[in-house]
């Protein structure tokens, strides 16, 4: 590692001092800093060098490609030695990985650059280069472009559906004039669009949460007014899927303390899943009285979930591999966003389900202060 200067030429004590400030700057980097010399052996590190290499110590003199051997995206070894020889300019690259003795990697930041080593004393020249973790930034970066891809693609389906069928109105309109077919693709346009909207909103929910800047406004609820409302407006969509809407309300039911903009979209994204995940039977919403708050269901005779996806619908994108998920439009965020709305509300959910048969997710609301 760096350490002051000892020796009896240093004669001037502005220079000694200044050293020793260098030596203590680039000590305390967070970035590891390794000098090499043409033949790429080691000079010079700092502290931040030992942590990056996980080692107690480097060995002065010691070959720079026995400490560091980088692979590259491909997991292909790279010629570290050619790469800092070949720096004739300062370079940089973002796309190695450095593995240890545990089976672990990192990804690395390296930056190269030529320079004179020695303090213009013996103007020998060498490389300086540049180490950095940035696992966590690479991991963000995946996930963004891996949330640009799919959110793209699932805005892409409704809204070509929906064009579809408003300039399928259009043509029948020009022709025929058939109001029954004109009436139809409407319909379908219409329902794409509302299937639009829920999205934006889950999106503009996650977003909110993500940034940590959803406030939980407490309200007392009316649960009777709430479960009437959910009912009016997804009895509609039930039933054009030929499923039937039900209700069933515990006539205990007190006013709810909690968000009802929240309990509301949990219910929301509970019921519609329930409606995307069936093809024939009943979805019902319960609501049941109990005396630290209430607890909601909602079981579909859908679908299902296997075992083992069970414990993954919350995660981030989640989708069942299952054919009829893909038939039906999603991006994977509806349960992830409502998990995080759970724990704002101080909520636990519950999963029973069984494949072909039917899920009932049961939320239980505490009455908050
Ligand atoms: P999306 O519905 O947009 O795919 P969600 O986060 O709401 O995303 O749900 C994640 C996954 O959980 C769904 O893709 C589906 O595989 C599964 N899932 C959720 N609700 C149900 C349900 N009621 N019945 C069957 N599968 C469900």
């Amino acid at each position: 590692m760096l350490t002051p200067k000892t020796t009896k030429t240093t004669t001037a004590t502005g220079e000694h001092l200044e050293h020793e400030r260098l030596i203590s700057l680039v000590n305390s980097m967070a970035d590891a800093v390794i000098a090499v010399d043409q033949q790429a052996k080691i000079v010079m590190y700092n502290g931040a060098a030992l942590n990056i290499f996980d080692v107690n110590t480097i060995k002065i003199g010691s070959a720079l490609d026995r400490l560091l051997k980088p692979v590259d995206k491909n997991n292909q070894e790279v010629n570290i030695v050619e790469m800092v020889q070949s720096a004739v300019v300062p370079i940089t690259n973002r796309d190695l990985r450095l593995g240890y003795a545990d089976g672990s990697f990192i990804n690395l930041y390296l930056s190269i650059a030529p320079v004179h080593l020695g303090y213009g004393e013996k103007g020998q020249r060498g490389y300086v280069l540049l180490l950095r973790d940035i696992t966590r930034e690479k991991s963000l970066e995946e996930e963004r472009d891996e949330f640009i891809s799919v959110v793209s693609h699932e805005l892409r389906t409704p809204i070509a559906i929906s064009e579809g069928n408003i300039s399928n109105a259009e043509f029948i309109a020009e022709k025929s004039g058939d109001m029954t077919a004109i009436k139809a693709a409407l319909k379908e346009a219409h329902n794409q669009v509302l299937f639009l909207a829920d999205m934006i909103n889950d999106l503009s929910t996650l977003s909110r949460a993500e940034r940590g800047v959803l406030k939980v406004e407490v309200e007392p609820i009316n649960v009777h007014d709430l479960v009437t409302e959910l009912a009016n407006n997804y009895s509609v969509q039930a039933k054009a899927k030929d499923l039937e809407f039900k209700t069933e309300l515990d006539p205990k039911l007190e006013l709810l303390q909690s968000s009802k903009l929240y309990v509301r979209e949990i219910l929301q994204n509970f019921i519609t899943n329930a409606i995307k995940y069936t093809a024939k039977g009943t979805v019902t919403l319960h609501a049941t009285a109990d005396p630290k708050g209430v607890r909601f269901a909602v079981t579909d005779t859908g679908i299902g979930i296997g075992k083992g996806d069970q414990q993954k619908v919350f995660d981030k994108f989640f989708r069942s591999e299952d054919y009829r998920t893909r038939q039906a439009n999603g991006t994977g965020l509806g349960l992830y966003v409502t998990m995080k709305l759970t724990r704002l509300i101080h909520a636990e959910i519950e999963l029973k389900s069984e494949l072909n048969k039917g899920s009932t997710f049961t939320i239980f609301i505490p009455n908050l202060d």
